[in-house]
């Protein structure tokens, strides 16, 4: 895809596992204070890397936590990143939007500082602790900035009340929806940015391994096949240790995640995780195979749900 000048790879840092609010379902556990921090210097020393290294085009994925709680080293590291010609996204849950001014302030400041893409988080859990008005102030205030797309990603469950529609009917406007990861196939609006709600569901990972199967949307049976979701390489963790996905707190899991990066190279562990026989299973043959293979094994503590939402 590089011949064509679109992006060939897309990397993950989670900025922090730090977040202001505590979400019920939050996927990373995060907490409220004195969470992992990834700096400018170790952010930039991966990217530089990854550049070097692959030769590919980019796309930076900033997440976390809440990219926003680093403060200036965030417009630091857009600004390092735009600098370079690397477009970014940034995952928020949108609190600094207090009101449509504070929003106004915090965007312009984003975009000055090279950021390309808003996709800010909307649901029943977040808002518990967000007001939805703040999501749509800074929904209102990223608009006709130069954004390449502002997406509001909506996580549903059967009993939400929050939903794409409702979240739609709020806005005022025909927004399309779309399901997340496939957002920017909506053609841009007129003023050349892609606004697009995306549609996802509550996933029983991290604090939402407790959500009750009433909440969340649950497929019958283990899931079969390989697990698409795997990217060795792609999700630099707030702990500085590259993963095979951002989607469970892969820093505890020694399996999704590989040595800290400073003592060895992004291309050295990504290697080692690619290579690793777990991984490799889990991405070709798929974690009910792994369950089989261990239940043949003797090991006899494993005990299937009785319903999974996420493959
Ligand atoms: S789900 Fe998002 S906003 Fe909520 S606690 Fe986790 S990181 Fe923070």
């Amino acid at each position: 895809m590089d011949g064509d000048g679109m992006i060939s790879k897309m990397l993950t840092f989670e900025v922090t596992n730090e977040c202001n609010v505590r979400c019920a379902h939050c996927l990373m556990d995060c907490v409220t204070e004195g969470g992992a921090r990834l700096s400018l210097s170790q952010i930039m020393r991966t990217v530089d890397e990854v550049v070097g290294e692959e030769g590919m085009n980019l796309f930076v994925v900033l997440s976390g936590g809440e990219p926003t709680l680093l403060g200036d080293d965030l417009l630091e590291i857009l600004a390092s990143l735009s600098v370079r010609g690397i477009p970014t996204r940034m995952v928020s849950n949108a609190s600094w939007a207090s009101s449509p001014d504070e929003a106004a302030r915090v965007i312009k400041r984003l975009r000055e500082a090279g950021l390309t893409e808003l996709n800010l988080s909307m649901d029943d859990f977040h808002a518990v602790w967000v007001p939805v008005q703040n999501v749509l102030n800074a929904w209102r205030a990223s608009h006709g900035v130069g954004f390449g797309s502002v997406a509001i990603a909506v996580a549903e469950g059967p009993k939400s009340r929050v939903t794409c529609e409702s979240v739609k009917e709020l806005l005022g406007e025909e927004v399309p929806v779309a399901p997340v990861g496939d957002e920017l196939s909506t053609a841009p609006s007129s003023d050349g940015t892609v606004y697009v709600i995306g549609r996802g569901k509550y996933s029983r990972l991290g604090r939402g391994r407790h959500l009750k199967n009433s909440i969340v949307e649950l497929r019958a049976g283990f899931p079969n096949g390989p697990c698409d979701k795997i990217r060795a390489g792609s999700v630099i963790t707030s702990e500085n240790r590259v993963a095979v996905c951002c989607g469970a707190r892969p820093a505890e899991n020694f399996v999704l995640a590989g040595q800290p990066l400073g003592d060895t190279t992004w291309s050295e562990a990504s290697a080692r995780l690619a290579d690793d026989v777990l991984v490799r299973a889990l991405g070709r043959l798929g974690p009910a195979f792994l369950w089989h293979l261990a239940k043949e094994r003797g090991c006899d503590s494993l005990s299937p749900k009785d319903g999974y939402n996420n493959l």
